[in-house]
């Protein structure tokens, strides 16, 4: 239905505005059944609407979608459209759902395609969603110091689901970590948050990425464009990953380990997020 969109957000984290223009505009109704499905909690009045690039980060690798507004800035012009989520389906079409707070029912009251607009998202959102997915690969990053120093047998487990979505955060683990090293990997986070290392992103081959990440899931699905976006923790360690970062390990606040739970040969540590460490 849409053509593929420019995802802004893993170029330029620090937007929070951006002029582009619409690519498409239709009823969810009108959706493909494949494509509808990606909206489940969506209501058949709500629209879909796609942009040239984007600023919105589409729910997906454990962090939840972006919510926020898209303006037309055309003159004259004052149609407006909450965005109340965003998913990246295939063939990199990332499509923004959502309702018109102008008047539906008239045809001047959506967009038209080649409509110049102005996407704006929720800063304080984005900036906490920032923040808890950070303090995930900073948990995973503590785990692997320990793993070569104080405790060896945290050596022994593999990375792998994370979960970014707010009050419910968690990596998890195959193979067991002992309740006990909850303090250790919770100081040893902090450690790194309290360094303010810089937060870099690189765009590598996959050879590249399977020889310098410090973990890499063992089913990875290889871009379109066969290059992987990696985010490092400068001097620690790097992962392939879509999300967005903050500049600075600082940045984080502080880290609290909820709880270390396990099950199934699977071990997850809860997480939170505080003001300070
Ligand atoms: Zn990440």
């Amino acid at each position: 239905m849409a053509s593929r969109t420019l995802a802004v957000y893993q170029k330029d984290g620090t937007l929070r505005n951006l002029a582009t223009a619409v690519l498409s505009c239709h009823p969810i109704t009108t959706l493909p059944d494949d494509d509808r499905s990606f909206f489940k909690a969506a209501a058949d009045t709500d629209y879909i609407v796609a942009t040239r690039e984007t600023i919105f980060h589409p729910q997906g690798g454990g962090q939840p979608s972006d919510t926020g507004s898209i303006k037309s800035s055309s003159p004259g012009s004052d149609i407006q459209f909450d965005v109340k989520s965003v998913r990246k389906l295939p063939k990199d079409r990332i499509l923004h759902q959502g309702t018109f707070t102008s008047p539906a029912e008239s045809s001047s009251g959506i967009f038209s395609e080649g409509q110049t607009i102005v996407q704006a998202i929720d800063d304080e959102k984005r900036n906490f969603h920032s923040r808890l997915h950070t303090a995930g690969h900073l948990l995973g990053l503590a785990v692997r110091q320990l793993a070569e120093s104080s405790i060896p047998e945290l050596g022994r487990v593999t990375e792998g689901k994370a979960q970014h979505t707010p009050g419910s955060a968690a990596v998890e683990y195959s193979g067991l970590i002992a309740g006990e090293h909850k303090k250790a990997i919770q100081d040893q986070a902090n450690e790194l948050v309290k360094q303010g290392l810089p937060v870099n992103v690189f765009w590598w081959d996959e050879k590249t990425t399977r020889s310098q990440c410090t973990a890499v899931p063992a089913e990875m699905a290889v871009p379109e464009e066969g290059v992987f976006r990696v985010v490092e923790v400068e001097g620690v360690g790097s992962y392939p990953c879509g999300g967005t970062h903050l500049p600075s390990t600082r940045d984080v606040g502080g880290i609290v380990v909820k709880k270390i739970s396990r099950s199934k040969g699977v071990s997850r540590i809860s997480y939170d997020i505080t003001d300070a460490a």
